[in-house]
């Protein structure tokens, strides 16, 4: 039988600042929809300073909408998480990436996805999911460096 890697088994996920700032009455569907779905193995929220911004975000330094997302991302609170797939069988990155959906807003309306329902643009798209086994394992450490 298949098993997914231990590399896979989490994955970061951070509910971004528009959906905390413009749309609060909506952060207790969310969670109850990612908890059908996943653990939430680590939860916290904070605000970013843009030095921790430009860090987390340093892969992207230089694209034409590196200013914009930062400052987007220290417009106002974010709720990281450490989440894993209730289905043990299942790589958690990949399925969180599903589950949120394309990075452009407007295409993610086209299908069913967290993205499409709760984003608006192609910044401002609310939620983050890490891209791969080593993104996660860096970006759980930015957020939850107790977590091993
Ligand atoms: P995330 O890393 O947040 O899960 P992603 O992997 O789908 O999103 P990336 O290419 O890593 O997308 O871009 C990081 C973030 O930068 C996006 O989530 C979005 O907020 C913003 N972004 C990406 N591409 C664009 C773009 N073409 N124009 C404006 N903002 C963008
Ligand atoms: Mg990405």
């Amino acid at each position: 039988t298949y098993t997914i890697s231990m590399a896979s088994r989490y994955t970061l996920a951070i509910i971004k600042p528009d959906v905390l700032v413009k749309q609060p009455h909506n952060i207790g569907t969310i969670l109850k929809r990612i908890e059908s779905k996943y653990n939430i193995v680590q939860r916290k929220q904070l605000e970013l300073s843009l030095s921790d911004a430009e860090r987390f975000y340093n892969d992207h330094r230089g694209k034409f909408f590196f200013e914009r997302l930062v400052g987007f991302m220290t417009s106002g609170p974010i709720i990281p998480l450490v989440l894993s797939e209730k289905n043990t069988e299942v790589d958690s990155i990949k399925s969180w990436r599903e589950f949120i959906g394309p990075t452009h807003a407007e295409n993610a309306r086209k299908v069913q996805c967290l993205r499409g329902e709760f984003g608006t643009s192609d910044t401002w798209n609310g939620f983050h999911g890490s891209g791969s086994p080593d993104e996660a394992i860096k970006e759980i450490s930015f957020f939850f460096p107790e977590f091993k």
